[in-house]
């Protein structure tokens, strides 16, 4: 199966990387994400390392972003501090991404090779947490 090549959002990688650039100090902050709105916005946050499991950055964005008024996300990157450049979400911000926002792209890659695609193909045979919930409502 051949996946449609997509536009990457160059502005969302470069929003990222500014924000990993000016921001992550030390050891708390070491990673950038940012999300680009269904309404055109762009969010961005850091992630809050802490040895209990501090939430990566893609987590904290999905709360930055509902914070301001932004629920439907399209397009998610995040970059690494000292110049790592896009770093793929870990196991759990993917399922977590696909949970919230199924239609999601995400932007994967390096260098003049990014590329962005749904954060479906980034979990193949993924659980869906909303198929085991017991409906209530019925
Ligand atoms: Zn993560």
């Amino acid at each position: 199966m051949t996946t449609p090549i997509r536009p990457v959002d160059h502005e969302l990688v470069a929003a990222a990387a500014e924000v990993a650039r000016t921001r992550c100090r030390g050891d708390e902050h070491t990673m950038a994400a940012a999300a680009r709105a269904r309404d055109g916005r762009v969010i961005t946050a850091v992630n809050a390392y802490h040895f209990t499991g501090g939430p990566c950055a893609e987590l904290v964005l999905i709360g930055a972003a509902a914070a301001q008024g932004a629920y439907e996300l399209d397009t998610v990157v995040a970059v690494g501090d000292r110049d790592r450049g896009v770093v793929p979400p870990c196991g759990r911000c993917r399922q977590v991404l696909f949970d919230y926002f199924p239609a999601l792209e995400v932007i994967v890659g390096n260098g003049d090779r990014l590329r962005a695609v749904p954060v479906t193909e980034l979990l193949p045979e993924t659980y869906v947490w909303a198929d085991h919930q017991l409906d209530v409502s019925g």
